[in-house]
């Protein structure tokens, strides 16, 4: 299944064309979907979440219960009133690998169904992997987690983020910042970790994490832009599904020229907002090879150096421009810039708030939020897991794993 399949939290009634079966097998999906996303619930809640009634909600969570991925668990109050009650909960000790491959690092994430990141390693890497490399080291990492995921937990198997065009048969055709080309990553994987393997692109699935988990929750049309040095990706989540276009390929909007005679860009063209966009000339002015979006954000909350103002200047003016056309083209309820494009958001929400609200065409009459990701660096290793987990949430019976 796809990333943008996403199990609808909504229960369904029986009609003419769907059997008793397929309505339980639906509302399992919606209420195990429920707690997934929203944490520890009490019945009554799921019920109205729902719109199913008390004795059926008992019967779903008790069947969640009996095949291990629901678990009893206290819901936080949330009146003045409230006292601590049990409650449901999606089960921790079913875990997926989140795997994700930068051109100087593979990490690899424990994360349980409930969202908990339960171990995480990093391996670092002098120069971009190949494939066959990429696969080695992850299986040794993975390798290395074996013991204690048998002791402890249920793996259903591995999501993995790539940053480039990735289709719907998990092969990836373009990955410019890894100079991957035509490679079939999904076949590659499963046969070095011999388990299911799920691959999406990085910024399509961080896209829908924070839709699901993070500052897009509620919100029907979002558009999500991430950069860091590998460049800028895009996902646009339009009423809860992820706009893929042709073979999935929807989104790259950080190669939308904004200077055909301006920077190199990994895809090889000149210009790109990704290229023009980047960390990479912030880092070297203030002397820094590596630097995660909480570094940069102290570093240029504290930054004198008149060149440092001068090229934050430049590119936040690039990308109000694009930002003004992509509210144009795609008029989304909020705007979410994450990486290091929410860190240019904390150093200059006035100007590019402007870019969303006031520049596109027809502003007076539209409401357009701009907002940083909350997830910061926790979602990119709760985001490739989603992609393991969408089969087991859109049917738990059949996908449960064994105990
Ligand atoms: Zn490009």
């Amino acid at each position: 299944m796809h990333e943008a399949e996403r199990p609808s939290r909504k229960s369904v009634a029986a009609t003419g064309r769907t059997t008793n079966e397929e309505v339980r097998q639906q509302n399992l999906s919606a209420v195990l979907t429920l707690v997934h996303t929203d944490g520890a619930l009490s019945r009554s809640d799921i019920g109205s979440e729902t719109g199913l009634n008390r004795s059926t909600v008992t019967g779903l969570v008790t069947e969640l219960i009996e095949i291990g991925v629901a678990c009893e668990a206290s819901t936080t109050p949330t009146g003045r009133v409230g006292r601590p009650s049990l409650g449901v909960a999606a089960d921790d000790d079913v875990v997926a690998l989140s795997i994700r491959v930068e051109p100087d690092a593979i990490t690899v994430a424990l994360v349980g169904l409930g969202g908990s990141v339960h171990s995480r390693v990093r391996h670092d890497l002098a120069s971009a992997p190949s494939p066959r490399r990429f696969a080695q080291i992850t299986a040794s990492l993975v390798d290395g987690m074996r013991a204690d995921i048998d002791r402890h937990y249920r793996l259903i198997g591995a999501g993995v983020a790539v940053p480039g065009l990735v289709d719907q048969s998990g092969a990836v055709l373009l990955a410019p910042p890894l100079g991957w080309k035509r490679e079939n990553i999904r076949a590659r994987l499963e046969d070095a970790l011999k388990m299911p393997v799920t691959v999406g692109n990085d910024a399509s699935i961080g896209a829908m994490a924070e839709a699901r988990f993070g500052i897009g929750r509620g919100v029907d049309n979002m558009l999500y832009l991430g950069g860091s040095l590998n460049g800028i990706g895009g996902g646009l989540v339009f009423d809860g599904t992820l706009l893929r276009g042709t073979s999935g390929f929807a989104g790259e909007l950080g190669h939308t020229v904004v200077d055909p005679m301006g920077a190199r860009c990994a895809c090889g063209r000149r210009g790109c907002l990704g290229a023009e966009v980047s960390p990479g000339p912030i880092m070297k002015l203030l002397g820094r090879r590596k630097l995660d979006e909480d570094d940069i954000d102290i570093e240029l909350g504290v930054a004198k150096d008149p060149r440092v103002t001068a090229e934050l200047t430049r590119q936040v003016g690039i990308l109000s421009t694009a930002l003004t056309n992509f509210v144009n083209a795609f008029a989304p309820e909020v705007v979410v810039l994450s990486g290091y494009l929410g860190v240019l958001l904390a150093t200059s929400r006035e100007t590019l708030s402007d870019a969303v609200r006031v520049e596109p065409v027809g502003a007076e009459g539209r409401q357009v939020r701009l907002e940083r990701a909350r997830m910061r660096s926790r979602l990119m290793q709760i985001a490739p897991a989603e992609l393991a987990f969408a089969r087991l949430l859109a049917d738990p019976v059949a996908h449960a794993p064994s105990r």
